[in-house]
């Protein structure tokens, strides 16, 4: 397994503290990967930093050929990276190999058209005898922190618009989960010119803070918890750094009384407990109709309660365990504060399975606008059901929250649901639907969900900034 640090076009091994790695489906220790030295990071920050003057003046063309080598080069290790996904994060293999590896491989081709055709506003002269001109330009070193739910897929939707769009990078995964951005380094170094993507590994408050406070980054780029978020802003204050910001989400979903019950079920099933629901788009916030609200919780129930977990035969599972101990820990403290609340009821689930960190799918009925587990993100397979009478109190309801990421609408009325959406403040919303992403679509949120668009041209803009030139005639 490959453990070392990109650093440059040299590859080494960690100088300080080993991190353990663990399975999470066992709690087994798979491997250690000792974290980066402060040193290590200065060395990795000024290869970037060395890379840049040469890479920023690349055409769009040859980053887009990087790009498309890089994604043919995991399609071809696909398995192996999926191997190694499930197995530092307790992924389902079929999660992992058949909706996770596509929408990897897909993320570094798209990105690698999208450098080709940005388009702008048009050269002119709007001072007599001037000529004014737009350009779009790298803004220079992106220290790029990534989560440990999709780590492959956070790390491509961060290295595809940076470095299509002419940046150098030092990226850290998570301390948990390191594997796959180690293993994808190896590409990395063959595909790209030494020092255009550096990859290190370590703890947050050791490696991380020392990176996004480093004078020679330019900009900060993290998806992760909104308090690390702010973290981020307090450090890149200092040097006035940019920051891409993507945190956390705590989705609602409204279920108007004309919806399709088993399909908003189905959905459910899939949408709201997917990754063991360690989605920042989770359907965890259900708002259903009084008619449909009995109806919805019986059916959600059962359903639920039929999402397999745990078996041996791992083709059969259709979520993992948690990442760790600790958040299987605090995902059962957000339900048992819940349960202790009398207007509650935990319809299914509620509790943990051993060996390994595995929480049951969890429905948590009846459910009120102030109680904690519909205003707080649990980052777990843990779903609240709150009825409403009116369409303002779901509406207000639902944009009654810190975050603001993803939501959901379902109703047959299109009128309903487009003038229901309309009046939601989410970076995005779903309509008979939750969850599905596409690369040519941004995703980010407002509020404390953060302001960086992932995927789309508009990550594109966000990894580069608008710059003026001006050419005076004669
Ligand atoms: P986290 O914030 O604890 O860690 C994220 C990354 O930040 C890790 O690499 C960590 O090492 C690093 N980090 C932590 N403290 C740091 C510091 N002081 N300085 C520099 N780096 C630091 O989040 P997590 O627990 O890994 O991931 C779960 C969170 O991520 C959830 O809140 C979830 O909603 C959010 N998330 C958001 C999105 C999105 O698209 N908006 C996507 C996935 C996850």
């Amino acid at each position: 397994m490959q453990t070392k640090f990109l650093i440059g076009s040299a590859f080494e091994a960690g100088q300080e503290t080993p991190e353990p790695i663990l399975n999470p489906r066992t709690g087994g220790l798979i491997l250690e990967v000792p974290e980066a030295s402060t040193a290590q990071v200065d060395r990795a920050v000024a290869a970037a930093r060395a890379a840049f003057e040469g890479w920023s003046r690349t055409t769009p063309a040859e980053r887009s050929a990087a790009l498309l080598t890089i994604a043919d080069r995991i399609e071809a290790e696909a398995d192996a990276f999926a191997q190694l996904e499930a197995l530092n994060c307790g992924k389902p293999i079929n999660a992992a190999r058949n909706d996770e590896m596509p929408a990897i491989v897909d993320c570094f081709r798209y990105f690698a058209g999208a450098v080709r055709c940005m388009t702008g506003t048009v050269a002119g002269e709007y001072l007599s005898g001037h000529t004014s001109m737009i350009r779009r330009d790298p803004v220079g070193v992106v220290a790029s922190i990534a989560p440990w739910n999709y780590p492959l897929m956070m790390m491509a939707w961060k290295l595809g618009p940076a470095i299509g769009g002419g940046n150098t990078v030092v990226f850290k995964p998570s301390e948990q989960t390191p594997l796959t951005a180690l293993k994808l380094a190896q590409i990395l170094a063959d595909v790209l010119p030494a020092g255009v993507v550096n990859v290190i590994a370590g703890r947050g408050q050791t490696v991380g803070s020392y990176l996004i406070t480093h004078p020679q980054v330019d900009m900060i780029s993290l998806t992760g918890d909104v308090a690390t978020g702010k973290k981020m802003l307090d450090a890149a204050a200092k040097t006035v750094k940019r920051t891409h910001l993507e945190l956390g989400g705590k989705a609602p979903v409204i279920v108007f009384d004309d919806a399709d019950i088993s399909e908003v079920v189905e959905g459910l099933r899939a949408f709201s407990f997917y990754n063991a629901g360690q989605d920042c788009t989770a359907a965890c916030r259900v708002y259903a109709g009084k008619k449909v609200y009995d109806n919805l919780v019986a059916d959600l129930t059962s359903a639920a309660s039929s999402i397999v977990l745990g078996a041996e035969d791992d083709a059969t599972n259709e979520i993992g365990p948690l990442i760790s101990q600790r958040q299987r820990d605090r995902v059962a403290s957000f339900v048992n504060r819940a349960r202790e609340l009398n207007h509650v009821q935990i319809t299914t689930g509620g509790e943990a399975m051993e060996p390994g960190f595995y929480y049951k799918p969890t429905v948590v009925a009846g459910a009120k606008q102030d109680d904690e587990i519909v205003r707080r993100e649990v980052f777990g397979p843990v779903v609240s059901v709150t009825p409403f009478s009116e369409v303002d109190e779901a509406v207000t309801w639902a944009n009654d929250s810190d975050y603001g990421l993803a939501s959901s609408v379902w109703t047959r009325d299109v009128g309903r649901a487009m003038a229901t959406a309309a009046r939601l403040r989410y970076g995005c919303t779903w309509i008979n639907t939750h969850f599905m992403l596409t690369n040519e679509m941004p995703h980010g949120g407002l509020k404390q969900s953060g302001y960086g668009k992932d995927m789309s041209v508009y990550a594109l803009e966000d990894y580069t900034v608008v710059r003026h030139v001006m050419v005076k005639h004669g």
